[in-house]
């Protein structure tokens, strides 16, 4: 019997898990349910260190579906130095920018690929920012299936490298994001291809809960106060807080109703930063995102609204950084903690710093600031805020006058 179905997100209809996304009633975006086993902390203890050490957890039904590049179990890195420099006790960097395609996005586009295997589909693919086409790409390539990516033509040169090496078929859209997303729905329905984040999304989102699972084991099972997380279409914010919610499910995790959720986005594309500090339930697009933070440049985030209730429900806050903010921010983490982040973990780090400014983050709060993508992926940028080495003749003598 299958472990796990489908609910509406709005009016909780019910449906079999099979490939489908939207409910026939409502419209609404369909999650998956579980009928978790009996699980306990020895049941992962041991387990690889990969997110695949989760599987009860997870909606594939047969082991030999799985589409494995190996990725999750990333570092929760105690963050000493930078936690002096901002005042906090207890702060914790989940590193996710060293993942095999070096985001976030090989948990949500494992997960989905997976299940592509498991629908016995013909083919992948996905609309992305630049980070989810690697991902799903990589995937695609160790599970043998010929791969489509529909993205805007502006993202970073070594993302859409990394992407056409693993072979897939790359259409740069001259438009935006949501452009792009838009043209990927049709073709996948029309073509019958597992577009990861739109007609596998149900499935997609269940990788990035991963996110709450390893970060509760690494903490010893214990809930944090503050999680900061970096919003773009929002689907990793609302799949966090599904996580925590399910290990309460599984009593592996204690009461989680006091954390604390902060959506961090950047100036030039805050559509929900916009909505939350207007006290308004609807998000309003971005049409023209103008961002340094590309992968976070979704003009109009699908789960937006989710995101809104998420902050409600968890007493949160929305904020944002600028272009300027958030590199520095990625050379004060690399600086005090030797992690090197792309502009997404750029604008984590600065929401948080703003958040204690602010007084909404206390100096003995646990503190879960994520960090999801890598710096070596958006090098045009940061090098914007560096001096570039002047070349020198190779001699002792010269050259022994600029070490001091
Ligand atoms: C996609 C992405 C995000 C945002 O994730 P959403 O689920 O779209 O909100 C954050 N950081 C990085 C590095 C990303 O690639
Ligand atoms: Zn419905």
């Amino acid at each position: 019997m299958a472990r796990t179905s489908l609910q509406c997100r709005e009016c909780k209809k019910n449906y079999d898990s099979t490939f489908k996304y939207i409910c026939d009633d409502c419209f609404g975006p369909l999650d998956v349910k579980y009928e978790f086993p009996p699980v306990s902390k020895t049941t992962f203890a041991n387990r690889e260190k990969t997110y695949w050490r989760y599987f009860e957890l997870l909606p594939i039904e047969q082991k030999s579906n799985i589409v494995s590049i190996d990725a999750g179990m990333t570092p929760l890195t105690k963050a000493v130095k930078l936690g002096e420099k901002l005042g906090l006790k207890n702060l914790y960097i989940k590193n996710d920018s060293v993942n095999p395609t070096f985001s976030f996005k090989d948990r949500p586009a494992g997960i989905a690929v997976s299940k592509a295997k498991e629908f016995s589909m013909s083919s992948v693919g996905c609309a992305s920012t630049g980070n989810l086409a690697s991902a799903t790409a990589a995937h695609a390539a160790k599970g043998g299936f010929p791969c489509h990516i529909f993205a805007p033509s502006d993202i970073e040169m070594a993302k859409i490298a990394q992407a056409l090496s693993y072979g897939a078929n790359y259409i740069a859209v001259d438009g935006t994001y949501d452009d792009a997303n838009r043209i990927a729905a049709q073709i996948g329905d029309s073509k019958g291809i597992g577009i990861v984040n739109i007609n596998m999304r149900s499935y997609y989102v269940e990788g990035s809960k991963t996110l709450a699972y390893e970060v509760a084991e690494q903490l010893d099972w214990q809930v944090p106060d503050q999680l900061i997380v970096p919003v773009g279409s929002g689907a990793m914010l609302n799949a966090i807080c599904k996580g925590f919610e399910e290990l309460q499910d599984v009593s592996l995790l204690g009461d989680v109703s006091n954390m604390h959720m902060i959506a961090a986005q950047p100036h030039g594309c805050a559509p929900i930063v916009n909505a939350f500090k207007t006290n308004s339930s609807e998000v309003i697009p971005v049409e023209h995102p103008d961002t340094v933070a590309k992968s976070l440049a979704i003009g109009d985030p699908g789960d937006g609204r989710y995101v809104l209730k998420r902050l409600e429900q968890y007493n949160g806050f929305a904020e944002e950084s600028n272009n300027k903010e958030i590199l520095d921010a990625i050379l004060l983490l690399a600086k005090t903690e030797g992690i090197f982040t792309e502009p997404a973990g750029g604008v984590s780090v600065a929401v948080l710093q703003k958040m204690v400014e602010q007084g909404k983050i206390d100096t003995n709060d646990k503190v879960v600031c994520y960090v999801t993508g890598n710096g070596l992926k958006a090098t045009e940028a940061i090098m914007e805020v560096l001096q570039k080495p002047t070349v020198m003749k190779a001699d002792v003598g010269e050259i022994s006058a600029a070490v001091n």
